[in-house]
């Protein structure tokens, strides 16, 4: 579905939004062919929505992500957004976007770029390919929607007031409404045929996640956020790219703004009953799971997808009701975490390098000093732990955890036995939403010929002998209480 997003410059939020549900909600719309019917979105991932890791969640992924410079050619083949968008200068309308009288598309570019790097990579294992232009097709000179499935295309738009009563049906709404007036869908009512072109939310989002068949395309109000007044929407929208739906729209939303009105006053029984003053706005429910409530648009609505964390009104996915810091919360950290697993936000360095251990008598003792360095992300505390080495090598930190911003331990590994040569390892530190690592090989130095494992092998008429195998008959002084004697074959 596409998910619409109004947030006025001031902060004010809309909560009358518009959805594009098939068949199940007051209103319908189309964005030019954007809904193909793959609608899907859920810190819930909504039914059918895919992540852009195919649903594996806690995999890393490499999202691209491209900005429209030239008109759009929808997979159609004959629907065209954005017609007058002929260079990178230009909205989707052809308007040059400035500000304070100097281009402004550097400056856009570079604002969405570090809040979604912020937000979104800096706290999961999400990597943005940003490419810069989208990819231009050389026959059309357009994007090509075709070319572009499983990208995000950021497209920049502004608004425009809509004339009343211009009729639109789904067919021509590209035409008649979206491509005529900035932020504009043509509104149909449940069960009509046709309507009439309505101002629509102007941040929205093509559809919630990945579609291998076209592009997720994010659509930015521009002058608001070049003047760096719309951070919440410009986070939001990406979070229904990466595949995250509306928090009020999942099975088990508490929502407290409600909830609370309904024990002040009661059911609402009207509208009206959720417009006057104190109440908390939307409309009033009659659907069982949140009779009486006064709700968002879809709230009453039951979505049951992924559900990554519990319902968390903070959400930057919820301004139902809500006011929300334009950031993530602590709850959309972990359901990252869960979805796309832990960013690798630290390094550890020190590094184990290659380094022969000492056969002190007891074993090959090996230390190290590790000190973690926070490359972005929280610090938090992180465990610490070994992979890679022998099973019967022993290893230990002191401390046995550090901060991943500057912390600092020892690293002591013990080996008693194993073949001598080159044992890669690795160091590995783990917080709750973030890993860093390190690898090392741990050089194992023994005698020439020390046997830990009997039978230890010596050619007929030698035995072996602290290390080497000596002619039978010659005196060995000092056997290594630690072997066993070999014996021939
Ligand atoms: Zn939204």
């Amino acid at each position: 579905m596409i998910q619409f997003d109004r947030k006025y410059p001031h902060g004010f939020i809309v909560l009358a939004l518009v959805t594009a549900v098939f068949g199940c909600s007051s209103t319908s719309s189309s964005k030019g062919g954007e809904v193909n019917g793959v609608a899907s979105d859920k810190l819930v991932v909504p039914p059918g929505a895919e992540l852009w890791n195919d649903n594996q969640l806690g995999t890393g992924v490499t999202v691209n992500v491209c900005f429209a410079v030239r008109p759009r050619l929808e997979i159609d083949g004959v629907n065209v957004n954005c017609p007058n968008e002929t260079d990178s200068t230009k909205d989707c309308f052809g308007t040059p976007m400035t500000f304070n009288g100097s281009p402004a598309t550097a400056t856009l570019r570079s604002i969405v770029q570090q809040l979604e790097t912020d937000n979104w990579r800096n706290n999961a294992d999400i990597t943005f390919n940003w490419q810069g232009d989208c990819p231009i097709d050389a026959g059309t000179n357009m994007h090509r929607n075709a070319d572009l499935a499983h990208t995000i295309v950021i497209q920049f738009q502004h608004s425009d007031n809509v004339p009343a009563n211009i009729a639109c049906t789904n067919s021509n709404a590209t035409a008649t409404c979206v491509n005529q007036y900035a932020g504009a869908y043509c509104n149909i009512a449940s069960g009509a045929t046709s309507g009439t072109c309505a101002a629509g939310a102007i941040d929205w989002t093509g559809i919630v996640g990945k579609s291998n068949g076209i592009p997720t395309v994010i659509q930015f109000n521009w002058p608001p956020v070049v003047q760096r007044v719309d951070v919440f929407n410009v986070i939001h929208e990406f979070g229904h790219a990466l595949g995250f739906d509306h928090e009020w729209n999942r099975s088990d939303y508490f929502d407290p703004a409600a909830r609370a009105w309904q024990d002040s006053h009661g059911n609402c029984t009207s509208d009206a009953d959720c417009t006057v003053d104190g109440a908390p706005g939307g409309t009033c429910s009659f659907s069982p799971s949140t009779f009486g409530l006064c709700v968002c648009d879809g709230e009453n609505t039951v979505q049951e997808g992924i559900q990554l964390t519990l319902s968390d009104p903070t959400s930057i996915m919820n301004y139902c009701h809500a006011a929300n810091p334009a950031q993530l919360s602590a709850q959309d950290k972990q359901g990252l975490v869960v979805a796309y697993g832990k960013v690798k936000s630290f390094a550890l360095s020190t590094s184990p390098t290659s380094r022969a251990g000492t056969d002190t008598g007891g074993g090959v003792f090996l230390s190290y000093t590790l000190t973690s360095t926070l490359k972005f992300g929280s610090a938090e505390t992180v465990a610490l732990s070994t992979l890679g080495l022998p099973s019967n090598a022993h290893a230990t930190f002191n401390p046995p955890t550090m901060s991943s911003n500057g912390g600092t331990t020892t690293l002591t590994v013990t080996a008693r036995a194993g073949a001598a040569g080159a044992v890669p390892f690795t160091v590995n530190a783990a917080g709750v939403f973030s890993t860093g690592s390190d690898s090392g090989t741990m050089s194992t130095v023994y005698p020439r010929n020390v046997c830990l494992h009997p039978p230890c092998l010596c050619q007929p008429g030698f035995v072996y002998c602290s290390g080497s195998c000596i002619p039978q008959g010659f005196d060995c002084p000092a056997l290594d209480p630690r072997i066993t004697v070999g014996f021939s074959q």
